[in-house]
């Protein structure tokens, strides 16, 4: 059975990205009948946040992502947060040095320092700790046997070192970018294991993704260097692999580099999946408190690197799941569209019942005193017009409250001479329907249109101002059918005069 993980660390809030890479790893999952795996990756303390954990598990339950196994879950392979499964490490590294594919490392980060400004002397600014300098370091491959005891006797720092052979080519079939072969001749000496008894990312990573079963590892390009040591991991602790599958790049709107978390703010857009508080009290906005709905945002998301062939756009999380497949992944970057964004958006709006519409607005704003049937109406008549469901509130605020101001534009340029006179008129028509429905009032304005010889381009604007204070909006005989003849006539009065 299939069973891919999702292994952020927390070392901060979850940016879209990060979102989206959980996202294909659920879709694959659920396609497959497989299990989707959340794992707390926090063996670098030094770059804990607190309160990012609970961030990701928040910001992946709206977006309906949720895990099979995880913390707070539960699971047959946790626990799935790294430090709780401290004590379980030490023995993978020490195989490794058993099997001479690792070593004791005791240089001090002095001597390491030392190392990188001799080399940059000598014209080699990228000095790395690998198959050839080693040879020039303190470790257990250029100490004494009996003195490396000695120092792991007396407590000396160490760390434990992959030790990458020379001139091997390591290679792999990436799902997304084909066979991938890298020599170790290009690779360093990683560090595996610290002496604080904390493995790094790479160790922790690969025995947890072959301990708890893991079969397919999709995650960010910028994974894609790490993974032949990753690989080469693999066959030294003679595990088989999973299968790999590295992710495009979200682009900047522009196209021109990767979409970072400064980018929301300074273009105007979220890219946090929900807010996110800092420790010095700086919000980032989210998708979820900017009123998008989280299929619009789970859907968007979907389309960031993957498309499913066909000319569909709007998908469900059903639909999604059985449409899904790596092989349907780019490899080039995806750039973030903020327009396709809200387009997605406005889809998902126009496509809520008015009823599951009203009653978000009922619980959005004060509006507890009007009926559901009234709101739904409301809704009806704004949604077309809408993009979050805000605007039915904010741009439709005068099936609420008579406006407070008149659209300028509207009154300087409709309202003439001898308007005053025709709209007294025309309240006086509407006041004698004996019937106030959307049909009887277009009919009578049409009656009175005729009869003045006058065009609907002339009088409609004015009426609508009148009523609603706006230049636009939705058909004004089904805005006032739904205020009702009283309203209208009192709103009709008070403008004019
Ligand atoms: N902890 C890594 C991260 O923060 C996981 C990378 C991986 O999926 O291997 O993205």
């Amino acid at each position: 059975p299939v069973r891919v993980r999702f292994a952020p660390s927390p070392t901060g809030p979850l940016h879209m990205g990060g979102v989206r890479t959980a996202l294909y790893n659920y879709l694959l999952a659920k396609k497959s009948g497989g299990s989707f795996i959340l794992r707390i990756e926090d063996t670098d303390q030094t770059r804990f946040v607190p309160g990012a954990q609970e961030y990701i598990i928040d910001a992946l339950n709206w977006c309906g992502i949720i895990p099979d196994e995880g913390p707070g879950i539960g699971g047959e392979y946790g626990p799935y947060i790294q430090s709780e499964r401290k004590p379980m490490y030490r023995q993978y590294a020490e195989e490794l040095i058993q099997k001479e594919m690792a070593y004791y490392a005791f240089d001090t980060a002095e001597e390491l320092e030392n190392m990188r400004e001799q080399a940059k002397k000598m014209g080699m600014p990228n000095w790395q700790y690998n198959c050839v300098t080693r040879t020039n370091m303190k470790n257990s491959l250029t100490l004494p046997a009996d003195e490396v005891q000695k120092r792991l006797e007396n407590g000396d720092p160490y760390v434990i070192r992959m030790k990458m052979p020379r001139n091997e080519d390591i290679r792999f079939e990436d799902q997304i970018r084909g066979w991938v072969v890298v020599n170790t001749n290009n690779l360093d000496d990683k560090v595996l294991f610290k002496s604080d008894g904390m493995p790094t990312y790479h160790l922790a990573n690969i025995v947890d993704d072959h301990t708890m079963e893991i079969t397919h590892v999709i995650r960010g390009e910028e994974w894609l260097p790490s993974a032949p040591l990753h690989m080469y991991m693999y066959q030294a602790f003679g595990w088989e692999a999973p299968k790999f599958a590295h992710l495009p790049l979200l682009l900047k709107p522009d196209g021109n580099g990767k979409l970072s978390k400064r980018d929301g703010d300074r273009l105007g857009f979220p890219v946090f999946p929900t807010n996110w508080e800092t420790a010095e009290g700086e919000v980032y906005t989210g998708y979820r408190e900017q009123g998008y709905f989280s299929g619009a945002f789970v859907n968007m998301l979907a389309f960031l690197g993957w498309n499913p062939g066909t000319n569909q756009e709007i998908f469900s999380m059903e639909e999604l799941i059985n449409a899904f497949s790596i092989e349907r992944v780019g490899k080039a970057g995806a750039k973030f569209d903020p327009d396709k964004t809200k387009w997605f958006q406005q889809q998902y709006l126009r496509n809520t019942d008015n009823s599951k519409l009203a009653e978000i607005l009922k619980k959005e704003a004060d509006l507890s005193s009007y009926s559901d049937d009234y709101l739904a109406h409301v809704c009806e008549l704004m949604k077309e017009r809408a993009t979050f469901v805000k605007d039915i509130y904010t741009e439709g605020a005068y099936f609420f409250e008579k406006p407070h101001s008149y659209d300028e534009k509207t009154v300087s340029k409709k309202w003439k001479e001898g308007t005053t006179e025709l709209m007294q008129e025309w309240n006086t028509r509407m006041a004698s329907l004996p019937g106030f429905t959307e049909e009887t009032i277009e009919v009578a304005f049409k009656a009175f249109l005729e009869e003045k010889e006058m065009g609907i381009g002339a009088v409609l604007p004015n009426f609508r101002v009148l009523i609603t204070g706006k230049g636009m909006g939705p058909s004004m005989f089904s805005i006032c059918s739904l205020l009702g003849k009283e309203e209208c006539l009192s709103r009709m009065e008070e403008g004019i005069s």
